[in-house]
């Protein structure tokens, strides 16, 4: 690893920090003022506060009451780390495949990359509070939801990852609708609003073709994941499965919508071939 890339680990990883502060306090008053023990409200001292560190020198536990720390926090940190180094490296990738010279080098960070680096880290940033939110509450929250709908907007107004075309300007509203319509259909039972949200950002991230790769996508994760934990249910063989999970078991779907688009994002899968039909005529 260059020092430049563990230079971008380090930052992530208190990104990440920042991220666990975000998704604990959303919907209180304040993010500031200083992180306590969840447990006996102990207040962290400055070396209690270093990304996941902090978390194996107390071997996951609060030095204070002994009260287990969630493990949440340094799988948090470490995923925002890595993801935001693999945009760092993927970002260098294009960047050295459109310049002229062979060996662009990593530092200084050429000043062009700039405006992608931190939009997609932004953008990815919040993605991870949605996802590990969701997972814990079953709901997406606003503040984060339309903040992730305004940055990829403005993103695309700015044209910081392609050209503004019709085409995208419309992937937004054309991504959400089905979702809308599933959720009024159903009363909001078998899709929350968030998601419509989440799809409209989607849609203006991604643009038309992949914003539909990666829906389509989520709903076979979805489904492959749905079935595989009813399955496991009824043989009844994961003994840490604490519920018993049924086919009307409520699963949050905002995480499959961001792994979808991940996954379409970084290795550009064009699951229905439209890519290649287009390309083609
Ligand atoms: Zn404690």
């Amino acid at each position: 690893m260059l020092p430049i890339q563990l230079l971008v680990f380090i930052f992530g990883l208190i990104i990440g920090s920042f991220l666990n502060v975000v998704i604990l306090r959303i919907g209180e008053k304040s993010l500031f003022g200083r992180s306590g023990c969840m447990s006996c409200g102990k207040k962290l001292r400055w070396f209690e506060l270093i990304p996941v560190f902090s978390f194996l020198l107390q071997k996951g536990k609060c030095r204070q009451c002994g009260n287990k720390i969630s493990w949440q926090y340094p799988v948090v940190e470490i995923l925002t780390a890595s993801i935001f180094l693999l945009i760092f490296n993927y970002q260098f990738l294009i960047f050295n495949a459109n310049s002229q010279s062979e060996f662009a080098s990593l530092y200084p960070i050429p000043y062009t990359l700039y405006p992608h680096l931190i939009y997609l880290w932004v953008v990815f940033s919040i993605l991870i509070a949605i996802t590990v939110y969701d997972i814990h509450h079953k709901i997406i929250p606003d503040v984060l939801v339309f903040l992730f709908v305004g940055v990829s907007f403005i993103g695309l107004l700015f044209g910081v990852l392609g050209e503004i075309t019709w085409t995208n300007l419309l992937a937004g509203p054309i991504l959400a609708t089905p979702f809308a319509l599933l959720w009024l259909i159903s009363q909001g039972k078998w899709i929350g609003f968030g998601d419509a949200k989440l799809a409209l950002g989607i849609g203006w991230f991604m643009g038309l073709i992949d914003g539909v790769s990666s829906i389509i996508l989520a709903f076979w994760i979805g489904a492959v994941f749905g079935i595989l934990l009813v399955l496991l249910s009824k043989v009844n063989t994961l003994f840490f499965l604490k519920k018993h999970f049924t086919i009307k078991s409520e699963i949050p779907f905002a995480p499959f919508l961001i792994l979808g688009m991940v996954l379409i994002f970084f290795f550009g899968w064009d699951i229905l071939g439209i890519k290649l039909v287009v390309s083609s005529w």
